[in-house]
């Protein structure tokens, strides 16, 4: 098991180099997984983000 070596971009909101991935839904066919599963930035609470697609 090796962990991607990818640093997501700065916040699209706010610029601030706090973006982490949060997984809320595990099952791809449920539309929480598609539209909840994404960036979020821990400084102002944006996202989710669908970065690097
Ligand atoms: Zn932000």
């Amino acid at each position: 098991m090796k962990l991607v070596d990818w640093t997501p971009p700065p916040c699209p909101e706010c610029g601030a180099d706090a973006m982490f991935h949060k997984l809320l839904s595990q099952i791809p066919s449920t539309k929480a997984f598609r539209m909840l599963n994404g960036w979020y930035c821990s400084e102002c609470q944006a996202g989710p983000f669908q970065l690097g697609r």
